[in-house]
């Protein structure tokens, strides 16, 4: 994620911010300049940017719900932004927890749309385009106590489910255990269920197809058939060695998805780094360092290893850190060399090499 400071007292922003902690300027990123703006009124329901003049309307969930701070160019006919004109389906509003999940779900959708954006991937909404994405979030209707009942988190045809339990912490903690999962977020589900909808996009019919089922393994395995041994099985003894997550060894889709969420969570948490000029240093230990050069930019970078060679020290100062705070570790992972591989065939997937 990109640095965001405020265009009036220079300020430095969070993404989800609206409103200036230091001096109450109103803000709204803007998609169109990937830019977190100071905004004030400019008549007329339009909102100028304080420093550039650019006009701009606040998204429909900005202006009734305080659900989304995107913008929407003056003169772009939509009522929402890029990022909430995806929904297809929202919770019943009028429930009170419902409107706390929802929004704590747009706003991890956001960061998703955010990346997707920054890497110039197709994103438009179903109702648009054919081969657009769609988004359902939905909640378990109170008399459905049957498991098997329940809303599915997951993809299909573009349209990615999400229940919205998973912003409930408590209940996405009680899954995570359930799972015996060592990472489980919400942010991780919608990158992972937008990695289904760009195989579908990138994969399923093109020329990258061979190469991706030379990686990942044979996608036309009956995915029911394999989830049922998966759930009844467990993943193969030696999964670390091949697969990103126990999850990944269930089918090529789903290690496909798990990779995808993984490459996403790299380039982003490397920007978010790189924005903030960290660098990782352990001088006794030559192995655990990284100095990205100030022109290098993690959703550009044509050279894979480089992303490998400044992630690695970061995650282990990453997990240091957390650990110093009595926190679990940020990145319960490990790269085994197979799962480098299958990242750079995303990487080179997503940069159209
Ligand atoms: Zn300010
Ligand atoms: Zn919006
Ligand atoms: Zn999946």
């Amino acid at each position: 994620m990109k640095l965001f400071h405020c265009g009036r007292c220079a300020n430095l922003l969070y993404f989800e911010n609206s409103r200036c902690t230091r001096c109450g300027a109103d803000l709204g990123f803007a998609p169109d300049v990937m830019d977190l703006l100071a905004i004030e009124p400019a008549g007329n329901a339009t909102w100028a940017s304080v420093a550039s003049g650019d006009l701009y309307r606040l998204c429909g969930n900005y202006q009734n719900q305080r659900a989304c701070n995107w913008l929407i160019p003056k003169n772009d006919p939509h009522t929402y932004c890029v990022a909430c004109r995806l929904n297809r389906t929202i919770p019943d509003l009028s429930v009170q927890k419902n409107s706390d999940l929802w929004r704590r779900l747009e706003k991890e959708k956001r960061r998703l749309v955010y990346s997707v954006l920054r890497l110039q991937l197709p994103c438009e909404p179903r109702n648009e385009d054919q081969f657009g994405l769609a988004f359902d979030f939905l909640a378990d209707q109170p008399a459905m106590f049957d498991e098997r009942s329940k809303v599915a988190t997951g993809h299909a045809n573009g349209v990615i489910t999400i229940n919205i339990a998973e912003a409930d912490p408590v209940e996405r903690e009680r899954m995570r255990n359930q799972m015996a999962e060592p990472y489980r977020t919400v942010l991780g589900h919608f990158r992972h269920e937008s990695g289904h909808y760009y195989w579908d996009l990138l994969v399923r019919s093109g020329p990258w197809l061979g190469p991706v089922r030379e990686m990942f393994g044979d996608d036309t395995r009956d995915y029911r058939q394999a989830m049922d041994e998966h759930y009844q099985y467990g993943p193969p003894i030696d999964w670390q060695s091949r697969y990103i997550s126990a999850y990944a060894s269930s089918h090529a889709w789903e290690d496909w998805a798990e990779t995808w969420a993984h490459y996403l969570h790299m380039v982003d948490t490397l920007e978010t780094a790189w924005q903030f000029g960290m660098r990782v240093n352990a001088p006794q230990s030559p192995m655990v360092s990284s100095e990205p050069a100030p022109e290098f930019d993690p959703y550009q970078a044509g050279d894979f290893d480089a992303l490998i060679r400044h992630w690695l020290p970061l995650t282990l100062a990453l997990n240091s850190l957390n650990r110093s705070m009595g926190h679990d570790d940020a990145y319960p992972f490990v790269l085994a060399a197979p799962v480098v591989e299958k990242l750079r065939l995303v990487h080179r997937i997503v940069h159209g090499g």
